[in-house]
């Protein structure tokens, strides 16, 4: 309403010791071509700290993703910026690889989620993702509190029970809260093995409603897990991409539609922090207007609020005009009851 996105991704360092295949943020197009990530002049110490603070601080997201290349590479400059960041009252979620260890601390600060990016099970995540191996995240992540991220992609759909074996392997761990997946997301044209059929797609769907009920760690919502049927037609209809912004290494540049770059292909967005927007937007207030009007419309006047205040340097005469949503408390998050899709996950990229 404010005109200004609630939530921010930011990649605070072009440099990571892994080298994904299909790693998005590498990717000549990810930037909108012309320059790409490693083109960029990123900061280190002293100067990324306070340039994420002034970032942070101008634009008052309530959540912001830190990711990278590996923002672990800048673990000093992490150490530093997580106090302030959390003390402004925001939510903040790291992305990483988990290739090397982390803070002492982190796993008992309110409000800092951590998320260690694993690609299936271990002999091919240890093929894609060395040196972050299997052996060397467990070691990493001993004594911390994270969540799990796997990107489903079309080969793992080819071996029946893969999913299945995933939680078996992960989710008795003590150091694991919580496991989310999404599918692979194409750009447009792309023909990657990593995509999955719309048959393979179906077959996700059944399968994580069945893993939500014997596996609770699969924090998976249904109203969730039914979005992946229907992803957004375009970045226009994704409240995901509307709300958040993406700004690369030099803290400057933006990353557009989304945090994928380039020109994702939205009928093949398997990305969970879409698909939970989505479904918290589908969730119908007082079970008739689905929230996600209130927010195309909020979203509508933060613009031309916006738009406003750059033309005339005067306060919107909408500035009050719908004042739902305009307080943290009323954010979507609030809006919605524990039995209710949740908006709490990361609108996040997750390129580490
Ligand atoms: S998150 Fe998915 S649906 Fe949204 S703009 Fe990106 S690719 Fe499209
Ligand atoms: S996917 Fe993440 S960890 Fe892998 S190369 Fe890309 S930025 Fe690095």
């Amino acid at each position: 309403m404010k005109g200004e996105q609630p939530s921010l991704s930011i990649e605070i360092t072009k440099e990571c010791p892994l080298k994904c295949p299909g790693c998005y943020a590498y990717d000549a197009s990810h930037l909108g071509g012309g320059q790409t990530l490693r083109d960029l002049n990123d900061r280190r110490g002293q100067a990324l700290v306070d340039g994420v603070i002034e970032v942070v601080d101008r634009l008052k997201p309530l959540h912001l993703s830190i990711v990278g290349g590996d923002p672990l590479v800048r673990y000093r400059e992490l150490e530093l910026m997580i106090p302030p960041l959390l003390a402004r009252g925001i939510h903040v979620q790291i992305v990483t690889s988990a290739f090397r260890t982390m803070g002492a601390t982190w796993a008992g600060l309110e409000r800092l989620l951590i998320v260690v990016s694993i690609d299936g099970l271990q002999p091919e995540h240890d093929a894609r993702r060395a040196p972050a191996t299997y052996d060397r995240i467990l070691r990493n992540i001993a004594g911390q509190s994270v969540t799990i991220h796997c990107t489903i992609t079309g080969q793992m759909m080819k071996r029946p029970g893969y999913l299945g074996e995933f939680l078996k392997f992960w989710t008795p761990r003590r150091e694991i809260k919580k496991v989310w997946f999404s599918l692979f997301t194409p750009q447009v044209g792309d023909q990657m093995p990593e995509m999955l059929s719309s048959d393979e797609r179906q077959q996700v769907i059944q399968e994580m409603m069945q893993l939500r009920t014997q596996y609770p760690k699969l924090d998976m919502p249904e109203t969730v897990i039914r979005q992946f049927a229907s992803p957004p037609h375009t970045p226009r209809d994704c409240v995901f991409a509307r709300t958040t912004q993406t700004l690369s290494a030099d803290l400057t540049t933006k990353i557009t539609p989304c945090q994928f770059g380039g020109n994702p292909d939205c009928s093949s967005c398997g990305c969970i922090a879409s698909m939970g927007l989505a479904s918290v937007a589908a969730y119908k207030l007082g079970g008739i207007l689905p929230l996600g009007t209130i927010f195309k419309a909020s979203i509508r006047i933060g613009e031309a609020r916006s738009k406003y205040k750059r033309k005339s340097g005067q306060k919107s005469p909408t500035a009050h005009a719908l004042p739902i949503l305009q307080t943290k408390e009323a954010s979507c998050a609030s809006l919605v009851s524990a039995e209710e899709p949740k908006a709490e996950f990361d609108r996040n990229s997750f390129a580490s």
